[in-house]
């Protein structure tokens, strides 16, 4: 363990972006000093590489979700963990659909998620510093938010260099934050924006009143995917989630309505009828409980905005 390193200035990342011929939108307004934590070294052009690829990949979200004077301290992604999903749908899954996108402004701190690669999905959260408790940041590289509301997300999967950096500039602005006294107001510390208009939508709210935008309730997701598993995760979008599990649910359909037909006498009659109903109790429950779970996490839009979004700022 050394000192933490001392970070680069603005004039020193704007150089060593543009030896890489990498760079940023100017129409946001970055601040280059805390964006890049590490640019010097062996092995440091292909974290600042990575990192800019993901920057140019959020910058059309960003440049609709950024009010005017909104300066943009820090970007990372990583992923939300949570711990019932990897269970059930495998680690894997659970990582590819948690994907999330941070992005530190002077404001607040906005939530995207996004795909494996960072491009933006269409789900949106915000948390203003005032909502922020803590930040803690473990030896396993988790970073842990403690909210105001009691909840407490948990993400992983940032780049090494990106997780102190981000708590570095976390503690910053929370404590600027702090003397301000700035608090807006929220239903939720992780308050849910609208993916048409990016206003807040309330908790347990599924229509956004500025916009007319609709969102599926968690628990018509729920039902359908109880009716026909994978259907609620069709309507979240999650096509490539759901095309993988009806395709395990038809081959597991195949497998017990083969073993019912070629059962032999009364008894195997029975353990067949009785294989096939745990089966279908199985695959049709532990879908309709997980799309419970996925679909309370966020918005996911459900009809078209019916109000045109003027200039909204
Ligand atoms: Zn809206």
């Amino acid at each position: 363990m050394g000192a933490p390193p001392i970070p680069p200035t603005s004039d020193q990342v704007a150089q060593k972006l543009a030896s890489l011929k990498l760079s940023l939108d100017p129409e946001i307004n970055y601040a280059l000093d805390s964006m890049f934590p590490k640019i010097e070294g062996w092995f440091a052009n292909g974290p600042v590489k990575k990192k800019a690829k993901l920057i140019h990949l959020l910058e059309p979200t960003l440049i609709e979700l950024l009010k005017p004077n909104e300066r943009v301290l820090f970007v990372a992604k990583g992923v939300q963990h949570s711990f019932v999903e990897s269970m059930f749908m495998g680690a894997m899954w659970a990582a590819m659909l948690n994907q999330m996108a941070f992005v530190l402004t002077s404001d607040r701190v906005l939530m995207i998620r996004t795909d494996t690669r960072g491009n933006p999905k269409h789900q949106f959260w915000v948390i203003y510093y005032s909502e922020v408790d803590d930040i803690k940041t473990s030896w396993t590289g988790a970073v842990q938010l403690k909210l105001l509301d009691g909840k407490k997300p948990s993400f992983g999967g940032f780049p090494k260099a990106d997780r102190a950096a981000m708590k570095a500039v976390f503690d910053t602005v929370l404590r600027e934050h702090e003397e301000s006294g700035y608090t807006p107001d929220a239903s939720q510390s992780m308050e849910t924006l609208c993916c048409h208009c990016y206003d807040a939508v309330p908790e347990q709210s599924f229509a956004c009143v500025t916009c007319g935008t609709t969102f599926w309730k968690p628990m018509e997701l729920s039902l359908r995917s109880l009716l026909f598993p994978s259907w609620g995760d069709i309507l979240m979008k999650h096509y490539l989630f759901a095309s993988m599990e009806m395709f395990g649910y038809l081959i597991g359909l195949t497998i017990v309505i083969i073993m019912l037909t070629n059962s032999d006498g009364p008894d195997e009659l029975i353990g067949g009828i009785a294989a096939l109903a745990i089966f279908l109790l199985f695959a049709h429950g532990v879908d309709a409980m997980l799309t419970y779970m996925v679909g309370r996490k966020g918005l996911y839009p459900r009809t078209a905005p019916t109000k045109q979004i003027e200039q909204l700022d």
